[in-house]
């Protein structure tokens, strides 16, 4: 890590033209991962652009500078000239270079140095240059706060740094919940608090604001999608393109549906099922030790987390959920028998 550090700092001694990327369909630790480190780096005087392969939900568009940020899919030519013209790219909360999506192929022809940033399991060592891994931490923005930490940067943690870092933080651990929450996590965010950090504004500029159509789609899932394999201890709730189009869906709406499946006693698994921009997306979530991320890598070509992980299927919706009921009745031993 100190050696990294230095290198690192080294990279950072001069004004530099630099890029913060972020993976396919950024959630609140990508974006404020790299909004935090934007904020950080502009006050060092370099020249920072964030890239985001495609556009991401509204309730993320408060974070601080988020007005700044370049959606590739939105302006190809400017990201594409701004990305050839960096020396420095940051890749932050991914591990594999194809979460770029359409995006993949600028960084790749880029000459920059590559910074990686990320809490995946297996990064790909091959893509960057210098590579910041820690899969125990609960979010990238963790990661981030302590780089800015080691590398002398505390001062420069401002109301908006400690905002983004926090935003971060706060949404990949469920609302510090989840088992990957720790006393550093939330020494981490004391800190970000004593910085600034409004945590009540955050939390409900995050979660209490959905739209009327957000809300009722929600009870739609519930009330009519949700399937409870009560044998397999496990939850599958779907939407198609048709139920997303008659609840007026917006990037986000669907954010969080999965984890109320596995509010149900004895639930151990659960899977979202959407049709999105002609893909089949899956999300997957377990508790206790149950790895969902072998099961996204195995059947989904995806990744994530021992307890949210996700993937594609080629699959149309149907198809999607008996294949899952299939692969649920495979591991069905290994569900009933989870860990806590
Ligand atoms: P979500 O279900 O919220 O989209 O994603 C949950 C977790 O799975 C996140 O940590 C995310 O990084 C990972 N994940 C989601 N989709 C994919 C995917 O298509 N490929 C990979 N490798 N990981 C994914
Ligand atoms: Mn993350």
């Amino acid at each position: 890590m100190k050696e990294k550090i230095k290198a690192l700092k080294n990279l950072l001694s001069e004004k530099k033209n630099i890029v913060i990327t972020v993976h396919r369909g950024p959630d609140g630790d990508a974006m404020g991962s790299a909004l935090g480190l934007y904020n950080i780096l502009i006050q060092e005087g370099h020249n920072v652009n964030v890239i985001s392969p495609n556009d991401y939900a509204s309730f993320l568009h408060w974070l601080p500078n988020n007005e700044n940020v370049i959606v590739f899919t939105e302006k190809e030519g400017e990201a594409k000239s701004i990305t050839a013209n960096a020396e420095l790219i940051f890749l932050l909360d991914f591990g594999k270079i194809s979460r770029l999506d359409t995006y993949e192929e600028p960084v790749r022809n880029s000459s920059a140095a590559k910074v990686m940033i990320d809490h995946h399991q297996e990064p790909d060592e091959s893509i960057s240059d210098l590579l910041f891994s820690d899969v125990t931490a609960c979010a990238t923005a963790q990661i981030v706060f302590e780089i800015i930490q080691e590398i002398g940067y505390s001062h420069l943690i401002n109301k908006d740094v400690a905002e983004c870092l926090y935003a971060g933080i706060m949404t990949d651990t469920g609302s510090f919940k989840y088992a990957s929450t720790t006393q550093k996590t939330h020494h981490i965010i004391a800190d970000l608090i004593a910085k600034g950090a409004d945590n009540a504004k955050i939390h409900d500029l995050v979660y209490d604001n959905f739209s009327d159509n957000r809300l009722k789609l929600l009870g739609y899932c519930l009330n009519q999608k949700l399937q409870i394999l009560k044998e397999n201890n496990a939850a599958i709730i779907s939407l198609n393109a048709e139920e997303l189009e008659k609840f007026n869906f917006q990037k986000g709406d669907t954010e969080g549906v999965v984890n109320y499946a596995l509010m149900i006693e004895g639930i151990v698994c659960a899977a979202f099922i959407a049709e999105k921009e002609g893909m089949v997306k899956l999300s997957l979530r377990s508790k206790g030790d149950f790895k969902v991320n072998e099961i996204a890598k195995k059947y989904f070509n995806g990744g994530g987390h021992t307890n949210a992980a996700g993937g594609v299927s080629d699959l149309s919706v149907e198809e999607t959920i008996i294949k899952l009921e299939s692969i649920f009745n495979k591991y069905k031993s290994e569900i009933i028998n989870t860990k806590f």
